[in-house]
């Protein structure tokens, strides 16, 4: 038996994790399941999967939880200090899919205890990368990718020598505005953002998806999980989502992995590493498919991939300064206080006032270091957010 954490239970990676361990619930002791506000999906899966404690980061919804499990032996906890402690706790798998900044502490706590992390949370690489990895060595725990093209890039890797590899595509099913005329993005609404062709995901990866945040996002990820430089990862418009990523070697060689848009692949890769067991996945038709296609990526339509690019220039706490413009500006979007291509607009206001302050980018990458950034981050956001307004 297995005891695993999972954090960000109630999201969409968090279930599609709760859907595998459900098949073999023998093989798993559940430790801990964290949620945020969907309080009646957390107790329900807390309930089945007869976890120890579940954990609502919202502090005032703890009434709602305990009622919600009355009658059941799991204790009810709520608050970010409650999900910190879970995640000291021994378990041999932790699912880090929480959403945002507030999962790289409970991250790094897990890889301290020294079992595997299961990373689908990328803002703990974009903001603390170095830190992540380093702290993964010290306690000697694993850190597996969990992001589709990350999974994608690993298993290509498997059994190769990272020095012959030349470069690494991701690729970008190229999200909702795809095909818009670039004049109509600025009037693109929340709705229309909060679709995307080929995956189902949590809305705010979804709209990222569809300002290529997300791919911007994963290129700085890519860097820190591969130790590429930025010269060696390309992102590849590919519209039908079903090559995730190519590695290139010396030799001319490209490794593609193939799979259809199904979290549980990577999420299932993660869970029973290093061996392959079955997945419930569908098995892809290539006949009937019949054809791939691929496109250059317009950096003009996606601003987000050439400040990525900024940021894995400037390297030390510039993606801690990139993910929390991103999140305030994403928060405004959703909020309706901006319009769709004012997110990039914000997120290069705060990169270019911060990077001139200097300081707080070039701080020693601490997890004090970070949260102080974040924090200085998302002040510079709000004020870029007010002269916009005013
Ligand atoms: P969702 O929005 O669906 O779920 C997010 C989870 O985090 C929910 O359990 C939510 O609780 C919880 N949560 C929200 N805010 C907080 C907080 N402040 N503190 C603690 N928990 C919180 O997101 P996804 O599942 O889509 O994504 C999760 C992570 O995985 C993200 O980092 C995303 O970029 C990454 N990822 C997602 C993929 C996908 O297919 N969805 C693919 C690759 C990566 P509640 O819902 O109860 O409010
Ligand atoms: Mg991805």
């Amino acid at each position: 038996m297995r005891r695993v954490n999972i954090f960000g239970a109630t999201g969409s990676v968090g279930q599609n994790t709760i859907d595998l361990i459900s098949r073999a619930p023998e093989d798993y002791d559940v430790v801990a399941l964290t949620g945020a506000s969907n309080i009646r999906q957390l107790a329900a899966d807390a309930k089945h999967l007869r976890a120890d404690v579940a954990i609502t980061a919202l502090d005032h919804l703890l009434p709602d939880l305990r009622e919600a499990l009355q009658g059941s032996d799991v204790v009810a906890a709520a608050g970010a200090n409650a999900i910190q402690e879970a995640a000291t706790r021994p378990v041999d798998w932790t699912m880090s899919a929480i959403v945002g900044a507030a999962g790289l502490a409970p991250g790094l706590a897990a890889l301290q205890q020294g079992g595997t992390l299961a990373l689908a949370n990328k803002e703990s690489l974009v903001c603390a990368g170095a830190l992540m990895l380093e702290t993964a060595k010290a306690h000697q725990a694993r850190l597996l990718p969990v992001d589709s093209e990350h999974s994608a890039v690993f298993q290509a890797l498997v059994g190769e020598d990272i020095a012959t590899v030349e470069r690494i595509i991701i690729t970008a099913s190229g999200g909702a505005f795809r095909d818009w005329p670039i004049e109509d993005l600025p009037m693109a609404t929340l709705d229309q953002a909060s679709s995307h062709p080929n995956w189902d995901m949590g809305q705010r990866i979804t709209i990222d998806s569809a300002s290529m945040f997300n791919k911007a996002m994963e290129l700085i990820e890519t860097k820190e999980y591969f130790g590429a430089s930025s010269e060696q990862i390309e992102v590849l418009i590919h519209p039908e989502s079903l090559i995730h990523a190519m590695v290139g070697f010396t030799d001319g060689a490209l490794m593609a992995h193939v799979g259809p848009p199904d979290m549980r692949h990577a999420i299932g890769y993660a869970l029973h590493w290093p061996e392959r067991r079955h997945l419930p996945v569908d098995r892809l038709d290539l006949a009937r498919i019949a054809q791939l296609s691929f496109r250059a990526p317009c950096e003009t339509r996606w601003p987000a991939l050439r400040l990525a690019r900024e940021v894995m220039e400037t390297g030390k706490l510039a993606g801690a300064v990139f993910n929390a413009a991103k999140e305030t500006a994403l928060d405004a979007f959703i909020a309706g206080q901006i319009g769709f291509t004012q997110m990039a607009e914000v997120v290069e206001d705060v990169l270019d006032t911060m990077t001139a302050a200097s300081g707080h980018i070039d701080a020693t990458m601490t997890l004090d270091n970070v949260a102080e950034v974040d924090h200085v981050a998302r002040q510079t956001a709000t004020r870029a957010l007010q002269k916009r307004a005013g």
